[in-house]
């Protein structure tokens, strides 16, 4: 039998990017506009037309897709405890555009823009503007990475690395190459669920090098996997890149059981490894976007047990301040009522005695 044709992606339509496109679409409603061109100086608005499509519900601003890129006059709110850099960055910056906060591993901002802007992001104060990393500051970069053997893997973001063209791509990747205790080159982006049509065969290929190159996919609802980012991930998954994701926790969107399951079955379902589940961060003005970690915790319980372990990311908090992430729980161990003894709670909720050797 002849291998099934993969869907040829169309050329994506205009992304829309101002107020007033977004209004022309049905996307937001005459009386916010003055409200929302004051958000939209503060950090842009980018749709691409993939994710236009994937809005189930046009003119529902509680569509789980929209709530994510259509801004909203509560991104004015700006409370007490959110930061400007919520998970210092700036605090571990040896050279501009790297962040090096664990000693295996670095973070190379190599761009500061992205396909879409999302309402929640945590680096908004940085993201959205135009451009590459500048050439002196990634010489810099590619330096510090050369010169420091500690550093085992490179994790390119951004921004998101996978706007780049595929042609830069491939000269990073071959700066990156040429140095050997760099093996292991991790991209987090976006671009294959949200602009699929860009993952072209040149870009795969680029991926095929000496560094393991994984990808991690950004994506928080099932409905952002229409067929084509699907196609997208196939190629990926065919092409023997290891493909993983992380998803953020996000109200209105995907804080629920049902939307998370929904989601991470899909990922499954196209060979991608649900890798975290991100708290939102205390990023500025994002506040309407944030549950409590009990409930993250409560979210995650349900999930144990009724889901597949390969569907179950960790959920992680990134400590404020640059303390880099962890696992927030659920927890399933208690101490006991002697030394060595436990409590465990499986996943139904029941509780067991669980005694280390003497
Ligand atoms: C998130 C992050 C990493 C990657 O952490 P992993 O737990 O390996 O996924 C690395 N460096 C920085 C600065 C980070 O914020
Ligand atoms: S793609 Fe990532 S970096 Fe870009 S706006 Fe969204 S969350 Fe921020």
């Amino acid at each position: 039998m002849a291998p099934k044709p993969v869907p040829v992606t169309p050329l994506p339509a205009r992304a829309l990017a101002s107020v007033e496109d977004l209004a022309a679409a049905g996307l937001a409603p005459a009386e916010d506009r003055a409200a929302l061109e004051q958000v939209a100086a503060d950090f842009r608005i980018r749709l691409t037309a993939e994710m236009q499509g994937a809005i189930a519900a046009p003119g529902d601003p509680d569509d789980p897709v929209a709530r994510q890129f259509v801004p909203s006059a509560a991104e004015l709110t700006i409370r007490p405890e959110e930061l400007a850099d919520p998970i210092g960055d700036g605090a571990h910056a040896p050279v501009p555009g790297l962040t090096h906060r664990y000693p295996d591993r670095v973070i190379l901002h190599a761009t500061h823009t992205c396909e879409v802007y999302c309402r929640f992001c945590f680096r908004r104060e940085v993201v959205g503007e135009d451009g590459a990393l500048p050439e002196a500051d990634m010489a810099a970069a590619l330096d510090y990475i050369a010169r420091t053997p500690a550093i085992w893997e490179v994790i390119l973001t951004g921004g998101d690395p996978m706007v780049l063209s595929p042609r830069r791509l491939r000269a990073v990747l071959a700066r990156l190459a040429a140095i050997p205790h760099v093996e292991v080159v991790r991209f987090h982006t976006r671009v294959p669920v949200v602009a699929p049509a860009k993952i072209t065969d040149t870009l795969v290929e680029a991926l095929d090098i000496r560094p393991a190159v994984h990808v991690v996919i950004h994506t928080n609802h099932a409905q952002e996997l229409t067929p084509a980012a699907c196609a997208a991930l196939a190629r990926l998954a065919r092409a023997g890149v290891p493909l993983l994701s992380q998803t953020v926790l996000l109200r209105g969107v995907n804080d629920s059981p049902q939307a998370l399951e929904d989601l991470f079955r899909a990922l499954v379902r196209n060979r991608v490894r649900p890798y975290y589940l991100h708290h939102c961060d205390l990023a500025r003005g994002t506040g309407h976007f944030r549950t409590t970690i009990a409930e993250g915790q409560r979210i995650m319980a349900a999930l144990r047990g009724r889901l597949s372990g390969i569907c179950l990311p960790t959920y992680v908090l990134d400590i404020p301040g640059g303390h880099g992430k962890v696992p927030v729980g659920p927890g399933y161990l208690e101490p006991g009522d002697s030394p060595g003894s436990h409590r465990v709670t499986d996943w139904q909720g029941n509780r067991h005695r669980y005694d280390d050797p003497s």
